[in-house]
């Protein structure tokens, strides 16, 4: 097969593990920056220009999107849909988990547990929101963060609206989220493929730090997870109609709740931490459905 990986940068290490783990199965792997693509729209032949030249025969793409460029990289997605080729990630599914709000939304439809959140119009009653979600600690996050940038736990109430008025004013939208204290600085990702959890860690935040991104110096290990995460973990995937998912989950007193669901999640942290070949099982993935 003819296998594209939508990534930026072929450097990095999950571009690089998909592609190695392809070559290995047998496939023609090719990496395209989506950045660099033309997107030719006509009716019936939708077709796409990689540097001048159109791309043909392509039998599968695996999105490697990057939150920044989302709104270009789906539409290059969406151009390899019209052509009929599958995509790992579909490019409705891209665009929803990009969207902090409306996957909270989705998530909680399912009847999923999620950490109790208030969501406002930069609201100036921010003692009422502070209050709705049980009073401080409280965590508030940037709509558009990642990596943990943008996520402040704000201990007591002169602190947690300070911290809301000076984003409003900044004109940055947010949430402000019920802080999980019994988490105690760590969270579980679960790498879902396929309807499968293909591996699993526990992330620890360092000391005097809440949040337990890799990116923010949090240290990573292998887990079992209990049924419940499993469950909840696989669900949160199917519901956000992913096929690949990095499912952040905290663990509470009452359960796991959901903080995220990933559409690109990174490859190097869950395979360091599980020993588990899980580019493999992407691809393995792509080849049951092509
Ligand atoms: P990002 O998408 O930027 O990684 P997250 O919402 O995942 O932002 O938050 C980053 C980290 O902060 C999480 O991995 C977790 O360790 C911690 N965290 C986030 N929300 C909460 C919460 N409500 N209670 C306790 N810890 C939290
Ligand atoms: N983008 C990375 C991922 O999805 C974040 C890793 C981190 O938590 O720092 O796995």
């Amino acid at each position: 097969m003819k296998i594209v990986v939508l990534s930026r940068n072929p450097n990095l290490y999950s571009t690089q593990r998909l592609m190695e783990a392809g070559k290995q199965r047998g496939h023609e792997m090719l990496v395209i920056d989506h950045s660099k693509c033309d997107l030719v729209i006509e009716k019936r032949k939708p077709v796409v220009l990689y540097k001048g030249h159109k791309l043909e025969h392509v039998d599968a793409v695996i999105p490697r999107i990057g939150a920044s460029v989302t709104f270009y990289g789906t539409a290059v997605v969406r151009q390899f849909e019209m052509m009929k080729v599958f995509t790992a990630i579909e490019s409705q599914a891209l665009v929803r988990s990009r969207d902090k709000l409306r996957s909270l939304q989705i998530l909680s439809r399912a009847g999923l547990g999620l950490p109790k959140t208030v969501f406002t119009n930069y609201s100036r009653n921010v003692k009422d929101i502070i209050k709705s979600v049980g009073g401080t600690p409280v965590v508030i996050k940037v709509l558009e963060g990642t990596q943990g940038l943008g996520v402040v736990l704000a201990e007591t109430d002169n602190a947690a609206e300070s911290v809301i008025e000076a984003f409003n004013g900044l004109k940055a939208r947010v949430i402000v989220q019920e802080y999980i204290q019994e988490s105690k600085g760590a969270d579980v990702r679960a790498f879902v493929v396929d309807g499968v959890v293909v591996g699993a860690m526990k992330r620890q935040a360092k000391k005097g730090e809440f949040r337990s991104n890799l990116h923010r110096g949090g240290t990573a290990e292998i887990i079992e997870l209990t049924e419940d995460e499993e469950n909840a973990a696989l669900k949160a995937a199917r519901v956000m109609g992913l096929g690949v998912a990095g499912v952040d989950m905290l663990q509470s007193d009452h359960g796991p709740l959901i903080l995220e669901v990933n559409s690109s999640p990174g490859l190097e942290g869950i395979e360091a931490a599980t020993e588990k070949d899980i580019a493999r099982s992407i691809i393995r993935y792509v080849e049951r459905n092509v």
